[in-house]
């Protein structure tokens, strides 16, 4: 045991060890200090438009957290997102996320107006939830405010929670979901089919759509369990009348593969990889530059 112990007390002192450990502390305090004013700290959003698999037309996007450290560089949500829930400063980070979000739905709907586009081809817009911030008991009435102050249409705003969250403390995410629900947001569960949800639930959630996990779609012009998974998550989809958006296209053999089981939804960097705000309306610009016609309203 006293073996044990020195080794252990040993390793505190390796330098790597250390130097890890102080990189995290310092991400901690670099994001707290984010907090107050994230877009001077290196924070942005990019959106990845979310297609319809058989024409490439555009129907909403997804609002992704960036962060290009001062210092280090950028930084990938996978490696910051879990540190900020850790240390909480995911809430105040979180809602910034969903007003800058809503603030740009507003601006391209106004953008909309303008150009006289088809307002049928108007994007809503979709925002990554943290467990953290559902499991906040003023949640709802911060989404609402949020709502207010923006003046974004709930209808076009989509929350996406990942089905682990969901079903971490169902009873609880039921009741705030069917809160959030009165609001008139739309409710996804992002990264579905790697959370084990059970089925009984599923069908009690207030949900709207469900996101199938990129690594279903990876393999899914291989055929086999990815593809037999896929397939199920579609089928189950249409049976609880639920839309289905595909992630992580890739390449056209997984677009085809997909649209012949009835996939309409997708996104992935076969049709664009997430680009900041103006980047995406310029890419928005010239499809419809390129398209006029189709991009006309109906009249
Ligand atoms: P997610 O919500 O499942 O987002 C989809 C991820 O797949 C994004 O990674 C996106 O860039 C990536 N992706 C899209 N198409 C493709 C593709 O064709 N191939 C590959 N390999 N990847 C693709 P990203 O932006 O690195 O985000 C990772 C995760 O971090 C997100 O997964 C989400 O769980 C979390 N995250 C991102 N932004 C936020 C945020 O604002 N709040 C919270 N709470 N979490 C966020
Ligand atoms: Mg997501
Ligand atoms: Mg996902
Ligand atoms: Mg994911």
């Amino acid at each position: 045991e006293a073996k044990e112990a020195g080794k252990a007390r040993h390793a505190v002192f390796e330098p790597a060890m250390y130097t890890a450990i102080m990189q995290r502390l310092q991400l901690e305090s670099d994001l707290r200090a984010a907090t107050v004013a994230p877009e001077s700290a290196g924070l942005f959003l990019a959106y990845q438009p979310i297609v319809d698999l058989r024409t490439g037309q555009m129907r909403s996007v997804e609002a992704l957290l960036r962060w290009h450290h001062a210092t280090r560089g950028p930084i990938a949500p996978m490696v910051f997102v879990p540190v900020a829930e850790h240390t909480g400063t995911i809430i105040p980070l979180g809602n910034w996320v969903l007003e800058t979000a809503c603030r740009q739905l507003v601006a391209w709907r106004t953008l909309w107006w303008s150009e006289r586009w088809d307002p049928a081809s108007m994007p809503s817009v979709a925002v990554n939830i943290s467990g953290k911030q559902l499991q906040e008991p003023d949640f709802v009435t911060t989404v609402a405010d949020i709502l207010a102050r923006t003046n974004a249409p709930a209808h076009c705003i989509t929350l996406e929670i990942t089905e682990s969250v969901i079903m971490r403390d169902t009873e609880a995410s039921l009741q705030t979901l069917r809160a959030l629900k009165t609001l008139g947001v739309r409710l996804a569960i992002d990264d579905f089919g790697t959370g084990y949800s059970s089925l009984s639930y599923l069908q009690r959630f207030p949900v709207d759509v469900l996101k199938i996990d990129r690594a279903f779609v990876e393999g899914v012009s291989r055929g086999g369990s990815d593809a037999a998974l896929a397939r199920t998550i579609l089928t189950l989809g249409e049976t609880l009348g639920l839309q289905t958006v595909a992630e992580g296209v890739e390449d056209e053999s997984q677009r085809v593969q997909l649209e012949r089981m009835g996939c309409v939804l997708a996104q992935g960097y076969l049709f664009s990889r997430p680009k900041p705000a103006d980047e995406l309306t310029a890419w928005i610009r010239s499809r419809a530059e390129a398209s006029p016609d189709a991009w006309k309203a109906a009249v």
